[in-house]
């Protein structure tokens, strides 16, 4: 090997210098403070472990693969086991690990880097992320004062820039209100583009767009099961035209979902019945908590129909580092603009809840 001439020598900070792009460079990491606490209301999961009879059969069946193997790059198994329950079909149907690989596959595949990304603000941040990181320019409209579709503001947008994708949440995250549906069908009237409505929290809404799917060649709908009690598996559905798999097939990245996912997600799909269970608990307690909040003085709560509840405190900074000396950890969304003094709770067991709200009793002094 030729001696390497010393002022040729390569270092960290001289690769980053020269080489790494200037969008990635101007981006924050997608980032969860991670904080000690025995009770975790943060990150919008299921409190529910899995039935014990479900984890064996989980055990037992992903204790037969092989390994040594990759995975089957299509999971043909699984994508026909959602096809039976969705009643869509398995040619429309593409996974991804977890939805957010989804969202980088919809922005790879529909804006070719250089379009345009609309995602009304504020909302998940990785649509964002996702876009910018690709150079696609990320136009952000406000949602109303109900943190509904603004329509005046969506309507000029769609018309003026033409989006190449538009993200819905609804349920929307932060806020946890659905979007009013006959706003969303407007905009997948008005839009060229595709639109994506997000779903990550149907499952407490009662309601979907997935029954349109169909009908609208440029509606897709995206799922997950991370907020129904599988989080660890890190398993996203869209469905969406035929046509439209076919293409985001082709920037999917090879052997995406791993066996043991495939198979665990399989085996509890199976075995769903608990599933419908916890999420009925949720929503019981959902309401449960929402009454506490909106009784409790200082505290504004936002009505709900997802698995959390934002919420406004006096002093939100201060609330959130007093839940975690109460050993509570939920999430601070503290910024100027619509969600200054904005918390958001996950909803959690019926004690994980009330020990969520006598903490906050304590934290705000009453
Ligand atoms: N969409 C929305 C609206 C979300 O809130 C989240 C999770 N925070 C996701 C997508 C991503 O979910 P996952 O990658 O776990 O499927």
């Amino acid at each position: 090997m030729k001696p390497r001439d010393k002022d040729s020598k390569k270092t960290v900070e001289s690769v980053l210098e020269s080489r790494l792009s200037g969008r990635v460079r101007g981006l924050s990491a997608y980032s969860v403070p991670h904080r000690e606490c025995s009770v975790r209301l943060d990150g919008n999961e299921s409190p529910f472990p899995l039935p014990t009879d479900v984890a064996e059969r989980v055990v037992q069946e992903t204790g037969h693969l092989e390994l040594n193997r990759y995975p089957d790059p299509e999971a043909h198994d699984l994508r026909a086991l959602l096809s039976g329950i969705s009643g869509f079909p398995s040619g429309g149907i593409i996974l991804g690990n977890g939805s957010d690989e989804i969202i980088g596959m919809l922005v790879t595949a529909f804006t070719g880097g250089t379009g345009k990304v609309v995602c009304p603000a504020p909302t998940f941040s990785m649509y964002r992320l996702s876009g910018l990181a690709l150079g696609a320019t990320i136009l952000e409209p406000g949602l109303d004062d109900r943190f509904d579709l603004d329509m005046a503001g969506m309507r000029a947008l769609v018309e003026e820039k033409d989006p190449d994708i538009i993200f819905l949440a609804s349920p929307n995250n932060p806020t946890g209100n659905a979007y009013s549906e006959d706003r969303i069908l407007e905009i997948i009237n008005l839009a060229g583009g595709l639109v994506v409505v997000d779903e990550a929290y149907a499952d407490f809404s009662g309601r979907s767009f997935l029954p349109l799917v169909r009908e609208y060649g440029n509606l897709a709908v995206m799922r997950t099961l991370s907020k129904i009690g599988f989080a660890g598996l890190r398993l996203g559905m869209l469905y969406a035209g035929e046509g439209i798999v076919h293409e985001i097939n082709k920037v999917r990245y090879p052997y995406n979902i791993n066996s043991v996912s495939q198979c665990a997600a399989r085996v509890v799909l199976e075995n769903r019945e608990f599933i419908a269970e916890n999420v009925r608990l949720v929503v019981g307690e959902r309401g449960r908590v929402f009454a506490a909040l909106s009784e409790t003085p200082g505290i504004e709560a936002f009505p709900s129909d997802a698995n959390f509840i934002l919420f406004r405190a006096p002093d939100a900074d201060a609330v959130f580092e007093g839940l975690i000396e109460r050993d509570v950890l939920i999430r601070n969304f503290n910024r100027p603009g619509r969600l200054e003094n904005c918390l958001r709770v996950t909803i959690g067991t019926p004690g994980e809840n009330d020990a969520f709200l006598a903490a906050l009793r304590g934290a705000l002094s009453l």
